[in-house]
């Protein structure tokens, strides 16, 4: 029997606007895929916050016994300035400002992601598709879309036909848009003359002289459009129609809205059964975004070199900040909410390393079992973090009540009551226990400082071959051992 025979989810999607109980299209399995970063710049905190709430979703399911295969992809290729189908390629255009290759940018910005995310404790999906990998793929999409009867070339680009398609599908409905409002709301942008309507998109766009990334195709040398690697690579690695598909609020419309229409032309069906996105997050009142620079990195946050916030925040008190919302809210990060985190943070963990010490007695005053299904319900309605938090904090107060003793809990209720701190604590919101990590570097100093004393007296009782023998195995250990007028010292490396 597994956990998610038991534990029922259910998650807001959408496509339809409505919390639906999650069933997977294969027992035992999901397919999850997200839109990775466009690797043109470092991550800022807003791109962290998206991820992590995926993260979470992933670390979820898994804690339920699925067998996740969870696609992120890396946009190394395609993505166009302001997010449309005219002007210059992100990559490139950064490229050129800093005089380097294209994909030197590309490996730069790449390793900085990876980076951030393993500083933040995320688990890596199980493929990492870049969109300049799967370039035959995005070919081979495109060739059957125009054979359906959905896209057109003009001048060595192809761009979809939204207006046909609308005849037969519904454009739109991800984003509840009706197409003759968004025919009434655009303006003709230059560069875009060769469509038929302007609320067509690229599939392909034929590169212009100067533009360095490039490939053969049927219609020019060219690149793809930024909507179509995410349909070739979804449906590459989990199929024509898979469980879920996240990103954050933004990418709603046009992208996800996009790649639902090239799925549907391409292979007649819809590609996703539960659409997620997650809410901004937001700094001094305003969206935090790349383009107007309302930004902080996370190294700024976590070195308290920054212009916003009063000291430097540790990653795990992060974390705990964007769980302690709904990941379909709004979030703004202020220093006063970072502070109260990092206080409830700090208080979880001690009540966590309380467990340790605390005895058993022969009655629990607290129903520990239901207190444990609560915690479920509460990543089952949605994956509502702040309420799964709420109830840790119960159980932190249930064992500070325990150590003054007024409150008791049996042996098997103890187990029970720690094996599940553990598992939503650190396996469900990824966080870490930073205070065992610091004792724990007390109880090397601690361990070190036993080993200089025996040295001492080694020395003392002149067995210099004892002394040297602690001084050179400490060392092979990686710990150097420094004599100095106020006595011996320790370094690590
Ligand atoms: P990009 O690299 O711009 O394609 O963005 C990567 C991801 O970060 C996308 O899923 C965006 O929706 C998400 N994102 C961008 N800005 C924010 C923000 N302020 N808050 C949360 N997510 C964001
Ligand atoms: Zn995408």
């Amino acid at each position: 029997m597994h956990l998610y025979d038991q534990q029922h989810i259910k998650i807001y999607n959408s496509l339809s606007g409505q919390k639906e109980p999650f069933k997977s299209i294969t027992e035992g399995y999901v397919g999850m895929y997200v839109c990775g970063p466009t690797v043109y710049s470092n991550v800022h905190l807003g791109n962290v916050r998206t991820f992590m709430s995926f993260d979470m979703v992933f670390r979820y399911l898994k804690h339920l016994g699925y067998k996740v295969r969870y696609v992120r992809n890396i946009t190394d290729a395609g993505h166009l300035e302001n997010d449309a189908d005219a002007g210059e390629d992100k990559i490139t255009k950064k490229a050129r400002l800093e005089q380097i290759e294209p994909m030197e940018v590309v490996q730069r910005y790449t390793v900085d992601f990876h980076n951030i995310l393993s500083i933040f404790n995320f688990l890596p999906p199980s493929i990492e598709p870049t969109a300049t990998g799967h370039i035959i793929e995005q070919i081979e999409l495109i060739s059957t879309i125009i054979k359906n009867g959905f896209a057109y070339e003009v001048n060595g680009s192809v761009y979809f036909d939204v207006h046909k398609f609308n005849e037969t599908n519904d454009y739109g409905k991800l984003s509840k848009r009706k197409l003759d409002d968004l025919i009434h709301n655009t303006r003709e942008l230059d560069g875009q003359s060769d469509k038929k309507n302007p609320q067509d998109f690229a599939l392909w766009k034929k590169a212009e002289p100067q533009h360095i990334m490039r490939w053969p195709s049927p219609w020019s040398d060219g690149f793809p459009g930024w909507h179509l690697e995410c349909t070739a690579m979804s449906t590459k690695y989990l199929g024509d129609r898979f469980d879920i598909h996240g990103g954050g609020m933004d990418l709603k419309f046009p992208h996800h809205e996009c790649e639902i229409a090239q799925n549907e032309a391409a292979k007649g069906q819809s590609p996703v059964n539960y659409w997620m996105h997650a809410n901004m997050l937001h700094l001094n009142g305003q969206r935090m975004s790349k383009s107007t620079g309302n930004t902080v990195n996370p190294d700024e946050l976590l070195s308290g070199d920054n212009k916003f916030f009063s000291k430097a925040y540790s990653p795990s008190v992060i974390r705990f900040f964007n769980a302690q919302s709904s990941y379909r809210s709004v979030l703004d990060l202020t220093d006063d909410g970072l502070l109260a985190s990092e206080k409830g943070f700090h208080r979880l963990m001690d009540a966590i390393n309380l467990l340790d010490s605390i005895s058993s007695t022969s009655t629990s005053t607290l129903n520990v079992s239901e207190w444990k299904q609560n915690c479920y319900d509460a990543m089952n309605d949605d994956f509502n973090s702040p309420i799964l938090i709420a109830h840790l904090f119960d159980a932190a107060k249930y064992i500070n009540q325990i150590k003054d003793g007024k409150a008791s809990i049996t042996s098997e209720d103890l187990k029970l009551l720690k094996q599940t701190m553990y598992a939503f604590t650190f396996d469900v919101l990824g966080l870490q226990n930073e205070s065992k990590k610091e004792s724990g570097t007390d109880k090397l100093s601690a361990a070190v400082d036993i080993l200089i004393k025996l040295r001492q007296e080694a020395r003392a009782n002149k067995d210099f071959a004892l002394s040297d023998k602690i001084r050179d195995e400490l060392a092979e250990a990686g710990i150097q051992l420094k004599d100095g007028k106020e006595g011996t010292t320790f370094t690590t490396n």
